[in-house]
């Protein structure tokens, strides 16, 4: 039997191949064939079979808090949202997914959602993610596409990383990076970055940026790069659209290099080597991550740094290109899927045209017709009660969510909150009426797809957990209770892989990035056996695709690349007298998410063993705060109690803190609490790396 499988942490995507001893996984090691990670792992990936104990999984279904047998909890969802539906309407339900799901689960979610209940309420923590890179991506490309492969990284010669603490947060890749860096002595890299990371340790220039200023500066860039003979002209006039207006746009806020420096708080010196090496290196490789994405800028974000590729002809060439780095495992997969509000299944929209296609393609009885909510605009819509019923999947948004009360509230006022999750008592499970046991890694079987558009095989590989089924198989069964029983009729998720193909390929000559025909009549020893592949994977191109738009053909409607005009605009949470400190959010190298799995393997918490405040020595001494001190951070909307670590590293006058822990772990310390629901107007992204607080000792 197969024992290779796929990292379920982060969007390296690295393939694992797990030791079995009598029918349980005794160890893990890297799949020394899978082109993501060529048999690495980090310490998350290689402590993954220690997080298998069924202690404190959740192994039987509960309806209204007594254990319930399958049929009936079944019935019951099935019940409930029938009766929603009828007395409410379809936008009277919802679901929030999550990056964790398997691209087959996210299939038939959207499916069941979008084509037979009606309403496309539905969305997904990857709206934390990635949100804005599709929307930036989208306003270029004309599509969703990720230009560039991993093996670029040993092609370039700049390599810059905005916003993006790679060594930690996707540390496979930096290993490659690092590698890269010892073997081509030519090879630079950039890190624009507020905060010295452990990633500037192979930074040749640390841009240590005033947070928010990204725009500004790479505006700054792209008026450099004119006023310097470094644009590709010939490139600009053949292939794209729109670059007089995002060149005035740039000049005029970013074009006197003393004020771009005052402006994004930079040494002017600095500023001059990044665009000097930028201008006059032709293999320049930009990786993007949430720094870029988490801001009530992220659309723009993404878009200024890609109008330098353009500008400079360095799309989808090899070593060249604008690079998103997705968080979660499967965000890529969801995004096919159409696992977001405002988009339909295989890349499509809610045009009239798109509406039809798919609703033919699925015989669906009640095709939505327009986008739903978006994450933040759905809790506050249960909150006010418009939306009455809501299934989360594999996800925690009571910690994850900026104004993290209000998802408590919402979900307190909801009249029925299904959770399908594989622990028994994450902090949003405590609100579910109906709680139903999903499987996890290593039990569950499907695709997911990570950074550089590879999908890969997450394979089953142990028996089921208790009375665990997967997320596709509970959703089917629900779908069947609803009346629709044939559409739903899987086996196996070969078979939902086999028509998700289908469908990207369905009227689709060319016209739409994602395509992977291919595999619409896949078997299932075929599909069992299925090698890493990046779509897209057509009868023209069996093998996969390593770039795109290297022939400089994009997905607009005319076919060229569009600039887009840049206006840069302050982050939305600004400090205040009262609320002095500007708090960013992230990660930390050993744990994953909400820690609802990282959490329990011992460990993973030698790195850092409980939540803290990094804060700049200056800022400490002004408020006779030592290191190691249990200090308050506080705004109107929360507190959240911690010990300091003291970092030089640290900008003045602000702060950090992890993203990770729980009420299960730290009662106060939930960070989404302490930021307002903001988000960018274009991706509905939220704006969690400049939440206004304060800090004082206890
Ligand atoms: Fe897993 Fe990411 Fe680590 Fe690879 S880099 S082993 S995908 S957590």
């Amino acid at each position: 039997m197969n024992s290779h499988t796929t990292c379920p942490y982060c969007g390296v995507g690295c393939g694992v191949e797990v030791i079995r001893d009598s029918g349980q996984i005794s160890g893990v090691k890297g799949d020394k064939k899978h082109p993501a990670n060529f048999g690495r792992l980090c310490v998350k990936g290689s402590s993954l079979h220690e997080t298998l104990d069924t202690r404190g999984r959740l192994l039987k279904p509960q309806v209204d808090g007594l254990p319930a047998h399958w049929d009936d909890a079944l019935n019951e969802v099935a019940a409930r949202f029938q009766r929603t539906v009828e007395e409410h309407g379809p936008d009277s339900v919802a679901m929030y997914l999550s990056g964790q799901l398997l691209t087959e689960d996210y299939y038939v979610a959207n499916k069941l959602m979008k084509g037979f209940i009606g309403t496309a309420n539905i969305d997904t923590n990857s709206r934390l993610c990635m949100a804005s890179t599709v929307v930036g991506y989208k306003r270029a490309f004309g599509s969703d596409t990720v230009p560039c492969s991993y093996d670029d990284i040993e092609l370039a010669n700049l390599i810059v990383l905005v916003g993006s603490n790679t060594a930690w947060n996707h540390p496979i890749l930096f290993q490659r990076m690092v590698l890269a860096k010892k073997n081509n002595p030519n090879l630079k890299v950039v890190v624009i970055d507020p905060r010295e990371t452990a990633t500037c340790k192979l930074a040749d220039i640390h841009l240590a940026l005033k947070p928010g200023s990204d725009t500004r500066l790479f505006n700054g860039l792209l008026s450099w790069l004119a006023a310097n003979g470094h644009l590709d002209q010939d490139y600009i006039d053949r292939f794209t659209d729109g670059f007089e207006y995002a060149l005035a746009a740039a000049v005029n806020s970013s074009a006197d290099p003393r004020q771009l420096a005052e402006d994004c708080d930079l040494p002017v010196e600095s500023l001059h080597s990044f665009f000097n090496w930028f201008g006059a290196t032709e293999n320049v490789l930009t990786f993007f991550s949430q720094g870029t994405n988490q801001s009530a800028s992220g659309v723009d974000n993404v878009n200024a740094i890609t109008n330098c590729h353009l500008a400079t002809g360095r799309v989808g060439q090899p070593g060249q290109g604008p690079f998103s780095l997705t968080g979660q495992p499967n965000a890529m997969g969801g995004r096919e899927v159409g696992g977001l509000a405002n988009q339909l299944a295989a890349h499509m929209d809610f045009d009239a045209e798109s509406i039809d296609r798919v609703e033919r393609f699925w015989d669906a009885p009640n095709m939505a017709t327009k986008p739903g909510y978006k994450a933040v605009d759905l809790f506050q819509a249960i909150e006010r009660g418009e939306v009455k019923a809501v299934w989360i999947m594999a996800t925690n948004p009571v910690v994850s969510l900026p104004d993290a009360d209000q998802i408590k509230r919402a979900l307190e006022k909801c009249e029925t909150v299904v959770v399908s999750e594989c622990v028994a008592d994450s902090d949003t499970a405590k609100f579910a009426d109906i709680l139903l046991p999903a499987t996890g890694w290593s039990e569950k079987d499907g695709t997911v797809t990570n950074s550089e558009r590879r999908i890969s095989r997450q394979r089953g590989l142990i028996p089921m957990s208790g009375e665990a089924r997967h997320d596709w198989w509970i959703m089917c069964e629900v779908a069947k209770r609803m009346g629709y029983d044939t559409e739903f009729s899987y086996r196996h998720p070969s078979e939902i892989f086999a028509e998700h193909a289908a469908l990207s390929g369905f009227e689709n000559e060319g016209q739409r990035d994602f395509d992977i025909s291919y595999f619409s009549n896949i078997d299932r020893f075929t599909y069992d056996n299925l090698k890493p592949i990046q779509w897209p994977v057509t009868a023209e191109c069996p093998d996969g695709t390593e770039r795109m738009f290297a022939d400089g053909k994009f997905f607009t409607p005319t076919g060229r690349a569009r600039f887009v005009e840049i206006i840069p605009r302050a982050p939305v949470q600004q400090p205040t007298d009262r609320a002095p400190l500007v708090m960013n959010t992230g990660r930390i190298r050993d744990q994953w998410h909400t820690m609802t799995r990282t959490g329990t393997a011992p460990r993973l918490f030698n790195h850092r063993e409980e939540p803290f405040v990094e804060v700049h020595p200056r800022d400490a001494a002004i408020r006779n705060i030592s290191d190691g001190m249990l200090v308050k951070v506080s705004n109107p909307r929360a507190d959240y109690y911690a010990r300091t670590r003291i970092e030089e590293g640290q900008r003045k006058g602000e702060i950090f803190v992890p993203m990770h822990w729980n009420e299960a772990f730290a009662s106060q310390g939930r960070m989404g609490a302490l930021v307002a629901p903001v988000t960018d107007p274009l991706s509905g992204q939220p704006e969690l790396k400049h939440a206004a607080v304060q800090m004082e000792p206890l």
